[in-house]
């Protein structure tokens, strides 16, 4: 409502009234939704989720790799240690047997266990070279092997050449040593590869966990913003068909109060015209001559205004439609989609018949004849307890579509029944009252026809017919 027409308590005019609803829905359709927000962030959130995923999955599997590799080099130090510490027990073992026995095969196998020990020795020596605490372990059992080997080489050379008392305790403490060591290096990689071990099954749980969530949020975070975007892309489209309407209902309303008025100016014209005529006649005696000139001047306006008048009823008559082959169905799916977004608390049941013929219509003056007796129904039903429409299309047997529309109101006043499609006739606050005598132009331009009947369940079945396309034309 204008600000004149409100503080002078006048009702809203229809135009305003349009107008203030296509501003509504302009403003709708370029403002973001809170749907769109969401389904854009529903989309990105995914996209991170699954870039973050596959971020934190490389990071994880790069760690794993590495504690891997270094939980086998310390199994590896750990096999090695252990074979140095068979092969130092083989020799001592094969050096007390040659002392016993003096069979020098005993000294050959004891000359290869010691070979073994020092090719042991040197393959730890570069598992450690990063290890400096292992391989300061290395160096000294390296040097008291030296000497516990040396010391049987003295026992082999001269059995008896040191008191054996001296010799046992010194053999005794070496050996202790060397087994000391030996375990030292053997305990540090154990330790090294249960660490290594337990990081990579850490990592690996906390990879499958990330996979797991990621593997589920990702693709619902996705579905959802999708849907919602798919949501808002469909009720944009519903708004802009709606706005396209209400431009053409505006554009029809305007054309056929036009006519209207071109048709009722055109009357009282030709009856000035006529009069004119009479008072010519009667002048054409005793008038004088300036009032002779005045009266062809009042003439020539008069059929000036006729002319205008004319021209505007062709033009408006010349109007193009245009006109295409149509389902039926797919018609009034458009129509339920705007009803949906002029009010969805309506209880809407649909009919149709199955396998209909085409029609040849202007699909959007269809659906203005659509949306026009819904929206009626709609505004006719408020207040009421139920709000029920039934919309149902059947093929009579004249080969005419048939498109029913009950709704649940108190049904057609009295005052209107009678003048139901004559313009200006309407009972509402601000109803210009021209939206039924629209459809009905609409209806009889594609050769149908109009009408409307008082529901047996209580309300109004508003019907109107438009003429079937034989299947033969279309095939043409
Ligand atoms: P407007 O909607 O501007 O009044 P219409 O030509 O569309 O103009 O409708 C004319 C009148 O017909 C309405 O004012 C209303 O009184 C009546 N009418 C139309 N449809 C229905 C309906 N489904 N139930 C009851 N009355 C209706």
């Amino acid at each position: 409502m204008s600000p004149e027409a409100a503080s002078s308590g006048e009702p809203p005019n229809v135009w305003e009234t349009a107008r203030g609803r296509m501003r509504q829905l302009e403003l709708s359709t370029s403002r973001m939704s809170s749907r769109w927000f969401f389904g854009n962030a529903g989309v990105l959130a995914a996209s991170l989720l699954f870039l973050l995923t596959a971020i934190v999955l490389g990071i994880s599997v790069a760690h794993m790799l590495d504690y891997a590799a270094k939980a086998e080099h310390a199994q590896t130090i750990l096999h090695e240690a252990s074979d140095l510490q068979n092969a130092i027990s083989e020799s001592a073992s094969l050096t007390r047997a040659f002392t016993l026995t003096r069979d020098n095969k005993l000294l050959r196998s004891r000359a290869q266990a010691n070979k073994a020990v020092w090719a042991h020795m040197a393959v730890l020596d570069t598992l450690l070279a990063d290890d400096s605490e292992g391989r300061q372990l290395l160096v000294q059992n390296r040097r008291n092997l030296a000497r516990r080997i040396a010391l049987y080489d003295t026992l082999i050379v001269a059995p008896n050449s040191s008191s054996p008392l001296a010799y046992e305790t010194e053999r005794l403490h070496l050996a202790h040593l060397n087994n000391t060591q030996i375990s030292a290096l053997r305990d540090r990689a154990s330790d090294d590869f249960k660490r290594y071990q337990n990081s990579v099954t850490d990592d690996m749980r906390l990879s499958m966990a990330l996979a797991l969530f990621s593997g589920i949020a990702s693709p619902l975070f996705g579905l959802i913003g999708i849907h919602l975007l798919r949501r808002e892309r469909q009720s944009q489209q519903a708004r802009e068909l709606q706005l396209e309407l209400i431009h053409v209902q505006r554009l029809a309303i305007m054309g056929e109060t036009a006519a209207m008025l071109a048709h009722e100016i055109n009357q009282p014209l030709t009856a000035a015209s006529n009069y004119l005529g009479v008072v010519r006649r009667l002048l054409e005696n005793e008038g004088s001559e300036t009032s002779k000139s005045v009266l062809e001047r009042v003439e020539q306006q008069i059929q000036r205004a006729a002319t205008i008048v004319r021209k505007l009823r062709r033009f408006i008559e010349k109007r193009e439609t245009e006109r295409g082959l149509e389902s039926p169905d797919i018609l009034v799916e458009d129509a339920i989609t705007l009803l949906g977004t002029i009010d969805s608390t309506i209880d809407l049941t649909t009919a149709i018949a199955p396998d209909l013929p085409l029609v040849l219509v202007d699909r959007v003056q269809v659906q203005q004849v659509l949306v026009n007796l819904m929206r009626n129904a709609i505004e006719a039903m408020q207040g009421c307890a139920q709000h029920k429409l039934a919309l149902s299309i059947t093929l009579s047997s004249n080969k005419m579509i048939e498109v029913a529309l009950a709704d649940s109101g108190p049904g057609l006043p009295p005052e209107v029944a009678l003048r139901l499609f004559q313009p200006f006739v309407s009972t509402k606050i601000g109803g210009m009252g021209v939206g039924l005598s629209i459809c009905q132009s609409i209806v009889s331009q594609h050769g149908g026809r109009i009408w409307a009947d008082a529901n047996p369940d209580g309300g109004t079945i508003f019907r109107f017919t438009l003429p079937a396309v034989e299947a033969r034309a279309v095939a043409a």
